[in-house]
């Protein structure tokens, strides 16, 4: 019997690829995605930055945040992820300006401060990899403006930190799924579930082509509700007589993708062993945010850090853009300038409304919505029937693994600034739970 997976982002097309793995015992049962947007990765998965790290996690969530890595260094080692999807190996550094009027230390810090109040995920690192900051003045790369005051260190010990271009590796997951037989579905969605007339078990959902308007009958025993920052507003329509509220909401992200003449594609294969940079700051503090700037393959810089919780969720996430405020990304911009704009004595500050770029090109400005759980950890978890609103039950049943009767309602989503890092072990333990089968990584943690 089927499974239908809500969101085609790239948690939905992880579990997907997932699900249709060759060892899966149930590979040859059908898999659908169900994706209300016309536009493929028209959420946060199209436009993230693609930091991976191995171990900058909440307790709950590391040995999922440590699966996921080695993941990705696997499937890029077996795919020619490098070429196809950007995988590069990555160093972090963290940007401290001493000198920086109202300035503050990366050090110190609580783990979680910056999804709650807008800070860096440095902060994070800093905590964790702490005591033993390398001072790395000389090979901060040349992309990087140097600042007076300036400190740069490694914050990223060893090899765990990596890169990749989002849009990229989703496409890739998500065309190897549907080569493997996944039936996508979009634009549409699903409008409410179908149970058994006499038992009241989950046996299909309904979906609306979002195009023509026609309904169709999907039948199935597994559905998994992964639809990013509209998680919560999926569950209450298909289950509208539960008490449960599921708590994820968004926070928004503005982005820049860059090109600098300070950085190419030879500097990034000759200079740094085609390596990326990952930079965290809290510089300049009188922008209010914390900036984040990544090196991405082909001699891509990507700069994000200006968030809000204040900008309402589009009805479907191709909207974003008409959501942008001009303001907003005309203040990144200045501080993209700052970072890494020509060295001071070169660069023309601007105070005009349309900021000078200096000698940096935009290739694209972007809004998304990340999906954050008020309790900073994804949600990655078979939801219980007494949860779906009484009139509603699924075929799970522990015990072992043969013979077992398998169906659920399952909910991955929440992963906050880590979505793209966490994706691939999230696909995987989620296909595992649908399989029946213990899962690879401990997610007790990670319950509604
Ligand atoms: C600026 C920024 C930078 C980031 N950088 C990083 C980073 O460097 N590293 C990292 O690990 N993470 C990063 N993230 C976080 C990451 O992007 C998210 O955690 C991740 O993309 C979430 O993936 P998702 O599949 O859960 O959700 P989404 O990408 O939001 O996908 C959900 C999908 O569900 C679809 N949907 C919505 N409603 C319905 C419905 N009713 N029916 C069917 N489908 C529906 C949407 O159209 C969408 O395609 C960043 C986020 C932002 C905003």
């Amino acid at each position: 019997m089927s499974t239908v997976i809500l969101g085609g982002g790239i948690i939905g097309s992880s579990i997907a690829y997932y699900l249709t793995r060759d060892s899966s015992p149930r590979k040859n049962e059908e898999v659908h995605i169900i994706e209300s947007s016309s536009q493929l990765f028209s959420a946060a998965s199209g436009y993230a930055a693609g930091f991976l790290a191995k171990n900058w996690f909440a307790s709950s969530v590391a040995p999922l945040g440590a699966l996921s890595f080695n993941l990705h260094h696997e499937l890029a080692a077996e795919n020619g992820g490098a070429e196809k999807w950007g995988y590069m190996k990555s160093t972090a550094l963290s940007l401290d300006v001493s000198d920086a009027p109202g300035r503050t230390g990366l050090r110190g810090a609580r783990g979680d401060d910056w999804l709650r109040q807008g800070t860096s995920r440095a902060e994070a690192a800093a905590k964790i990899e702490n005591p033993s900051l390398t001072l790395l003045q000389n090979e901060a790369p040349a992309w990087l403006t140097k600042q007076r005051g300036g400190r740069v260190e490694n914050i990223s010990h060893g090899e765990t930190a990596a890169q990749v271009d989002p849009p990229r590796l989703c496409r890739f997951l998500m065309d190897t799924a549907t080569s493997r037989g996944v039936k996508l579905h979009h634009p549409a969605q699903a409008t409410s579930i179908i149970t058994d007339p006499v038992t009241g078990t989950l046996n299909g959902i309904k979906i609306q082509d979002l195009n023509t308007k026609t309904e169709f009958i999907i039948p199935c025993r597994n559905l998994v509700i992964c639809a990013g920052p509209w998680t919560a507003q999926v569950f209450k329509t298909l289950f509208p007589s539960s008490g449960a509220r599921i708590p994820i909401s968004q926070l928004a992200g503005y982005s820049l993708l860059l090109r600098s003449p300070r950085h190419t594609v030879d500097q990034e294969r000759e200079t740094y062993g085609g390596r990326s940079h990952a930079v965290f700051t809290t510089y300049p503090p009188s922008c209010g945010f914390s900036p984040e700037i990544f090196s991405r393959h082909g001699a891509e810089i990507y700069i994000a850090g200006l968030n809000s919780t204040q900008i309402p969720l589009p009805a479907r996430a191709e909207e974003s853009p008409a959501a942008m405020q001009k303001e907003q990304i005309d203040e990144l911009k200045k501080v993209a300038v700052r970072l890494l704009g020509k060295p001071a004595e070169g660069r023309v500050e601007s105070s005009e409304d349309v900021p000078n770029m200096d000698d940096l090109e935009v290739v694209r400005e972007a809004l998304c919505f990340r999906p954050v759980t008020n309790r900073g950890t994804p949600i990655v978890s078979r939801v219980r029937d007494d949860l779906l609103g009484g009139d509603v039950k699924t075929e799970f049943e522990d015990g072992p693994v043969e013979g077992r009767r398998n169906g659920g309602v399952f909910i991955a989503s929440g992963h906050g600034p880590w979505g793209i890092s966490l994706s691939l072990g999230t696909g995987k333990v989620v296909a595992e739970m649908i399989d029946g089968v213990e899962t690879s990584a401990d997610i007790t943690g990670l319950g509604v």
